[in-house]
């Protein structure tokens, strides 16, 4: 067997490749603008759907949190980390949800490898979509169950691969909105197929709750599906909340398996208590602030109908999350550098992120975000199509 290649000839293929990856330092809070390498730039490439990250009355909760119970948790849950902040966030996110339980993660990687973890092993099966986010697909992998993919949103090909393997125990998971493309799962064919064939489902909505249905409760809850129909809800904090952590609800027995068996539950420090306090506030400022939602959709559409008579390739989202895919990196990497020189900041997104071929820019909103900031980002995608 020969050795697998120096990190020296690895970085040099990435680099080759047109998929290395730089970090840029941002010297301001989140907002329709920031400060990138000293400069201002209108921004639409975060996931602050509702522009709380940088919400004064968020930071302010942070604040008193942290005087209230120190900047650590000094432990973990079951340790003595748990603290009356991180039980009252859990108790008002089991209530937006609908559910009986919720349980804290630090991260919505975590909580997605500990939830797929806990929940199947060798002998089981993980059947997951293949446009599902790395911490999904990395779960399932990971978990020692027989893992597969179906095609994106074939739900005849899941319902094929269930038959097969009628004698196990399944686990579907999916995206609930596809963090790359902006479409959302086919969540009554989901739940159709999985209780038909008594697998489980479990749906993350890092891109769907804040965002979507009633109160920003999201596609699962939004649309009155109970924990008999989703087993696992996964939402994440740090993307329309604001802050950072995610969380798992559902049933009082999942939550206890979670809490008995999920390992990136159990070995791990708790949240910082003020995070959990920050994140009370922004739910409650998610949950009550109807004109977030209101605007998004009045960019959302603005922004289609622009693009739509640019003649710019469109993807079929309705959801903030509006991508341009341009094909082969090197032209995201040049359309990306073209609109940051008309002061518009716009990630190129390439492989291992999202397929070969499909390199994209990964054009978000946020609340925060004017009517006008659309038009400027139309004029902008305009000029550097015609160019590059
Ligand atoms: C961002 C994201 C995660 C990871 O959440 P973090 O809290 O940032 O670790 C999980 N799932 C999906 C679909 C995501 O988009």
């Amino acid at each position: 067997m020969a050795r697998s290649p120096s990190i020296a000839d690895r970085l040099a293929d990435i680099r080759r490749r047109d998929l290395r990856r730089r970090r840029r330092v941002v010297g301001s809070p989140q907002g329709r603008e920031i400060d990138i390498d000293g400069r201002r730039l209108l921004n639409f490439c975060s996931n602050d759907y509702l522009g709380l990250a940088g919400d004064p009355r968020v930071a302010a909760s942070m604040r008193r949190g942290a005087e209230r119970w120190g900047a650590g948790a000094g432990a973990s849950h079951l340790i003595c980390g748990h603290t009356a902040a991180h039980q009252e966030l859990e108790e008002a996110l089991a209530v937006f949800t609908g559910r009986p339980r919720a349980l804290l993660f630090g991260s919505g990687y975590a909580a997605n490898m500990g939830t797929i973890g806990a929940l199947v092993g060798p002998g089981d099966r993980v059947i997951e979509d293949r446009l599902n986010h790395a911490s999904l697909l990395d779960g399932g992998w990971l978990s020692r169950a027989a893992f597969s993919r179906y095609r994106h949103g074939d739900m005849d090909e899941l319902a094929c691969e269930l038959d097969a393997a009628a004698d196990q125990r399944a686990l579907v998971v999916t995206d609930g909105v596809f963090s790359m493309d902006g479409d959302c799962c086919l969540l009554p064919e989901l739940i159709s197929i999985t209780r038909a064939r008594d697998a489980w489902l479990l749906v993350d909505e890092a891109h769907s709750l804040g965002v979507l249905g009633p109160g920003g409760r999201g596609l699962v809850a939004g649309n009155g599906h109970g924990p008999e129909e989703v087993l696992a809800l996964v939402g994440t904090l740090g993307k329309a909340f604001g802050t950072a952590g995610a969380f798992v609800a559902g049933s009082e027995e999942l939550i206890e398996l979670l809490v008995q068996r999920a390992r990136h539950y159990i070995y791990t420090t708790a949240m910082p208590s003020a995070l959990a306090a920050a994140t009370l506030t922004a739910l409650a400022i998610a949950e009550a602030e109807e004109w977030r939602r209101d605007r998004l959709r009045e960019l959302v559409e603005r922004f289609r109908a622009g693009a739509a008579s640019l003649a710019l390739p469109l993807a079929t989202s309705a959801t903030p999350i509006q991508p341009v895919v341009v094909g082969e990196p090197a032209r995201a990497l040049a359309m990306s550098a073209a609109l940051e020189a008309a002061g518009v900041l716009v990630t190129a997104i390439r492989p291992p992120t999202v397929p070969a071929g499909t390199a994209r820019l990964r054009i978000t909103f946020t609340a925060n975000h004017e009517p006008a900031d659309v038009d400027r980002l139309l004029d902008a995608l305009s000029a550097c199509a015609s160019t590059s």
